[in-house]
């Protein structure tokens, strides 16, 4: 087995047959031949609501890098969490990780009240919490996010693993803020890896995708969430895929910077004194380091949240005066971004002075005068 830089330089195997091109081509027809005697000429290829070479290219380069035994593409993360949640029957159960990444919190609070589902909200950060959820609730599906957004919480896979399938549940993971570069959930146990493509994956906040990989294809899950994303649609353009794979060549080097340029940053300002705390697994003292060290090889990722000393007016102040990291929402791309989340959501409980960062592959010399300056 290759491992991820290779798999990754060569786009899983790139070379296009018919062009000899080191590159793969952009299919973008939406329907396909058939024969005189209306056989197709292509089994797999008869109409582009799932049938495409160039998406199915990039979903075999996604499974390949995740160890999964398949991979599908949505049109968006939003889009590949709905197609997740859709296989639940009305009145099942499912324990949400609390704290996560707000807008999948807000869609998956509306869709099971709409359905009827119990929706149990627990800090899965914690292990014995997540036990006592799914063992009250007895959950078809447990949700957990690690590193988590904002709060870079560290949720331990493998023990979570454990607690679902004692239940009879399904462990998915949102490992967004991780990669498949930094972190493999599926080795760990879990059963489906989630990722909004739009992060570190693609990399170039230039694409909206999401993608969920598998462990086992013959799970009836898996095949639920494939029929409804045949069925409902919510696929992804040809073009689309052919960027996430040009941007997958470099994601192992993307992330390797991103990751040094974090931790790097994260050590300088924790002995700022303008900054109250600093939340990053990668360092020592964070609540889940053990676990992230454990789960995670070749560094922490580009996600890291700062609290400043103060509330918002000096947060807001702080992001102002900031001229390299750019104040938008988002993470994951070759820039460095800021995000002042209370602003953004302020009804969730987030600090008015935490300020949400993701680190680009800037010159780390450049990012820290940057703060230094903003600081100042
Ligand atoms: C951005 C994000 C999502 C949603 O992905 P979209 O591509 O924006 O739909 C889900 N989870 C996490 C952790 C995210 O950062």
């Amino acid at each position: 087995m290759k491992k991820p830089a290779t798999i990754a330089a060569h786009a899983g195997g790139a070379i296009d047959r018919q062009s000899a091109g080191v590159v793969p081509p952009i299919q973008t027809s939406t329907t396909f031949l058939r024969d005189a005697d209306y056989g197709l000429i292509r089994p797999d290829n008869i109409y582009a609501r799932d049938d495409s070479d160039t998406v199915r290219h990039a979903e075999h380069l996604l499974a390949q890098l995740e160890g999964a035994q398949d991979a599908l593409l949505f049109p968006s993360g939003m889009a590949a969490i709905a197609a997740l949640f859709r296989t639940l029957p009305n009145d099942a159960s499912v324990v949400v990780q609390s704290g996560i990444y707000w807008g999948t919190t807000k869609w998956v609070r509306d869709f099971c009240e709409r359905r009827e589902i119990t929706l149990t909200e627990t800090d899965a950060s914690d292990p014995a919490a997540l036990q006592a959820a799914c063992e009250a609730h007895k959950p078809a599906l447990v949700f957990i996010e690690t590193p988590s957004n904002p709060w870079l919480k560290t949720t331990d896979i493998a023990a979570s693993a454990e607690i679902a399938h004692q239940v009879g549940a399904k462990l998915a993971v949102d490992a967004t803020a991780a990669t498949p570069v930094l972190m493999q959930p599926l080795a760990l146990g879990a059963d489906i890896v989630m990722h909004s493509a739009t992060k570190g994956i693609n990399g170039h906040s230039d694409v909206l995708a999401g993608v969920l990989a598998t462990r086992a294809v013959d799970d009836p899950v898996w095949h639920a969430i494939k029929t409804d994303r045949h069925d409902a649609g919510a696929v992804i353009g040809a073009f689309e895929a052919w960027l996430l794979i040009r941007g997958i060549r470099t994601l192992p080097l993307r992330v390797e910077r991103m990751s040094e340029n974090a931790l790097a940053l994260v050590k300088h300002l924790r002995k700022h004194p303008q900054i109250a705390d600093v939340y990053y697994p990668g360092l020592a003292e964070h609540p889940g380091h053990d676990v992230a060290h454990r789960q995670m090889s070749g560094g922490y990722g580009p996600l890291l949240s700062v609290l400043v000393q103060g509330g918002a007016p000096e947060a807001l102040k702080v992001v102002g005066k900031l001229q390299l990291f750019m104040r938008a929402t988002s993470l994951g791309g070759v820039e460095s971004l800021v995000e002042h989340r209370h602003t953004i959501e302020p009804h969730t409980g987030i600090p008015e002075n935490l300020i949400r960062v993701s680190v680009g592959i800037e010159d780390i010399g450049d990012l820290i005068a940057d703060w230094d300056q903003a600081l100042s």
